[in-house]
């Protein structure tokens, strides 16, 4: 820093020099020359206007001079001042003079181009300027008309009954002419009537003023400067001694005459003029000299002191509505009229902000009402449609549900439901997450335009039930996933509506299959009888056969009309069931003579299809006959189709038929065999309509897959139950219970033998 001290130094140096010499050249020397003294109002404030115009900081510098010229005039005088003038601005290039009141224009006509050069002149507070032969291209100024006609149309609005004005002038160059022009100014005023004082002394002035009586008077003062002592007094300093002395109204166009004295009337003052001066010399020094009017008009306004208004019980409603009051008493409202304003603001703007506020929150209360009306709405749509609202937020891995969700999913309340993504997921059925996680992500890539998809869901009963989701992604940040929301629907019913068309369709699909597959073995079963009837008839009829052989053949036709005949029976009755059409015929007959009837069929088929298979039939009871109640008919077709297929499906070893009465009106039938036996899968089938267990048709064992359908049908129609107990290999036992009625006989055998 030290080293950079002497070039700062020289930068201070150079700007100082360039900042001086810069002002030096725009100031502009202007002397004001005052033909009055500093403490005499009117120059006082006349100095003032000038010097507050032509500022300090625009670049002027005002000289100002008092001649003293009201209080000291003669001649000499001015040459003396003249003389001191010329010395004291010899070394000065002066600007521009303003020249306030007679004196000073009058002495610079004179002698200003003596001591100041060919300059330009502004002037003012002249009172007589029209009389003056001046160039009025060069010298301009502001003209000092008191306005004699407008005050005294006021003091008549003031005073309509007034009976006599009295005006009062003196000696002094102004007083002089506004007596003059008083004068030329009443003959415009016929019914006015006045006298003039011309005054010379207080005392001579008071003396004449107390001939008057105050009544209907009044007093329009011109000019009063009163000599006194050598010099004149001002004329406020007799204000005092006249106001003592009378109590009439007193008039006048003087500012400085206000103070307990003067009511008013057209008002100049010292500072208009000195301001309007200043505001010409600065034109003309401006280089604006030819736009300048020759005279500007004198800057006046009807004034009115609203004490003496008062003191004089004069009414302040006649002024015009131009007039300016002072000392009027400030109402509270005017008092504070900046404060109030300020407050009236304040508050105009806050009732404006609570209107706006009003406004916004009426705006806002109706849109908060159509809102929640149009939530209601969606809610009472959602709710009839019997559809849940959800609304995930991923940044917070939060999850909204609506009631109708919470319904849904069998809770009272969507906070049962208060569950984090994560958990949402836990209720999903573990086979459908995969197929949802997809569709989110086909969303989310915007590969799908929704996300659709259909699961189960867990309820608060935990079961799973079929639920269809749609949602949409609302927003994202950075591609990813902000927030989605959709809606959740039971489609369980529609589901299993949808599975039980579908195993409708598969079963009549089978059925469909399962009938071409019947009308195969059916063909099968009707061609191999029929061909063995048309074969061994045409035998007989057309070749030779001995006795033996005749009957041979007749008895293989027979057997085949019979095995058709049990074909077309099957095929009846499975109808007739099927329609309902079968009535059980119950009547008495004796068990064990059909059990023995059964068995000789049985071990006819055995023998005729030449199988090693022993026959056991187990009689529970050891008497000859068993008498139940019971259609007999329908039992023996159930134990011959059991039997039937037991001898079917064995190869060789034992077919046992046995019963056992395991209550009073209960008997249980099994048919068991050591044949090749039925996989546990096929136990069920095999009791329905055609169906054949895999390997049933496959060995040529025939038949049409209805003989265990008929035999449930029948068990069922006459109150029982008949099921399989088997597996490959390992043979079958077919039991079926049904009820009976035991008659007496039977049944007190019965009670011997199980202590009943
Ligand atoms: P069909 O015997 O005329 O085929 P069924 O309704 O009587 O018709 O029997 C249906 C199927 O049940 C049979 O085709 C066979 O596959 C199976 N089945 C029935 N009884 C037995 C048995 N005792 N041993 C093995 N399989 C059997």
């Amino acid at each position: 820093m030290k080293n950079f001290r002497p070039f700062i130094t020289i930068i201070i140096l150079v700007s100082t020099f360039l900042f001086t010499g810069e002002i030096k050249s725009e100031i502009k020397d202007v002397v004001l020359i005052n033909s009055y003294h500093p403490t005499f109002m009117w120059t006082r404030e006349l100095t003032e206007g000038v010097v507050n115009t032509l500022s300090e900081s625009e670049g002027y510098r005002i000289s100002i001079e008092y001649m003293d010229t009201k209080r000291f005039y003669n001649e000499a005088h001015l040459e003396a001042v003249k003389e001191y003038f010329k010395i004291k601005y010899s070394p000065l290039n002066v600007d521009g003079i303003i020249c306030s009141d007679n004196h000073a224009f009058e002495f610079f006509l004179k002698y200003g181009n003596e001591i100041w050069g060919d300059k330009p002149m502004v002037f003012c507070g002249v009172n007589n300027i029209r009389d003056f032969a001046i160039d009025s291209s060069k010298y301009k100024g502001i003209a000092e008309d008191i306005d004699i006609a407008g005050t005294l149309e006021i003091i008549m609005s003031l005073q309509p009954n007034l009976e006599e004005l009295i005006v009062v002038s003196d000696s002094s160059l102004t007083g002089l002419l506004f007596m003059d022009q008083f004068k030329r100014t009443i003959t415009k005023f016929p019914d006015l009537k006045y006298s003039a004082i011309h005054a010379v002394s207080a005392t001579q002035l008071g003396h004449e003023l107390s001939n008057y009586a105050p009544k209907n008077r009044a007093i329009y003062i011109l000019s009063l400067y009163i000599p006194r002592e050598g010099a004149t007094r001002d004329m406020i300093e007799e204000a005092a001694f006249l106001q003592s002395c009378l109590d009439i109204p007193i008039y006048g166009n003087w500012n400085f005459l206000f103070g307990d004295f003067i009511i008013g009337g057209y008002i100049i003052n010292g500072r208009d003029q000195g301001v309007g001066a200043a505001g010409i010399m600065r034109s003309i020094l401006n280089g604006q000299l030819e736009d300048i009017p020759f005279l500007a008009p004198t800057p006046q306004q009807i004034i009115i002191d609203y004490n003496q208004l008062k003191r004089h019980n004069l009414d302040a409603s006649k002024l015009p509505e131009s007039t300016l009051f002072i000392n009027k008493p400030i109402g509270y409202f005017e008092k504070n009229k900046s404060e109030i304003s300020i407050i009236g603001s304040v508050l105009a703007f806050l009732m404006l902000v609570i209107l706006v506020l009003t406004r916004i929150i009426a705006l806002k209360n109706k849109a908060e009402s159509n809102l929640k009306k149009s939530e209601s709405r969606l809610e009472l749509a959602l709710e009839g449609a019997n559809i849940g609202l959800w609304d995930v937020d991923f940044r917070f891995n939060d999850v909204y549900t609506n009631n109708g969700i919470a319904e849904l999913l069998g809770y009272k309340k969507p906070a049962d439901l208060n569950y984090s993504l994560k958990e949402w997921q836990s209720i999903f059925h573990p086979q459908d997450i995969n197929q949802i996680e997809e569709a989110f992500v086909m969303h989310a890539q915007d590969i799908s335009p929704a996300f659709n998809g259909e699961v189960r869901l867990k309820t608060s009963s935990g079961d799973y039930k079929w639920f269809a989701l749609h949602g949409r992604l609302t927003h994202k940040e950075n591609n990813k996933p902000v927030r989605m929301v959709g809606i959740l629907m039971n489609i369980h019913f529609q589901k299993e509506f949808e599975e039980q068309l579908q195993l409708a369709k598969e079963k009549a699909e089978e059925s469909d299959r399962l009938k071409s597959a019947f009308l195969a073995n059916m063909s099968h079963e009707i061609r191999t009888p029929m061909n063995a009837i048309l074969g061994f008839s045409d035998i007989l009829l057309y070749d030779q056969a001995n006795r033996e052989e005749f009957l041979n053949y007749l008895g293989m036709i027979r057997k085949s009309g019979e095995s058709l005949l049990n074909l077309i029976n099957d095929i009846i009755d499975i109808s007739k069931i099927e329609s309902g059409q079968i009535k059980l015929k119950p009547e008495t007959f004796d068990l064990h003579n059909l059990l023995d009837n059964v068995a000789l069929v049985a071990q006819t088929l055995i023998k005729s299809k030449k199988k090693d298979i022993t026959l056991v039939i187990k009689k529970e009871l050891s008497q000859k006959e068993l008498i139940i109640n019971a259609d007999p008919f329908r039992v023996e077709q159930v134990l011959y189709n059991l039997l039937n297929n037991a001898i079917k499906f064995t190869a060789s070893g034992i077919v046992e038929l046995s019963y056992e009465i395991q209550q009073p009106d209960m008997l249980t039938f099994r048919v068991s065999d050591s044949g090749r036996g039925i996989a546990p899968n096929d136990h069920a089938i095999i009791f329905e309509r055609f169906r054949q267990a895999p390997n049933g048709s496959n060995d040529n064992s025939g038949g049409t897959g209805l003989g265990l359908a008929i035999s449930k049908s029948l068990v069922h129609l006459m109150g029982g139950k008949i099921y399989v107990e088997s597996d490959i290999d390992q043979g079958a036992t077919f039991t079926f219970h049904i009820p009976f009625k035991p008659e007496t006989a039977s049944l007190k055998t019965f009670a011997q033998k199980h202590n009943l």
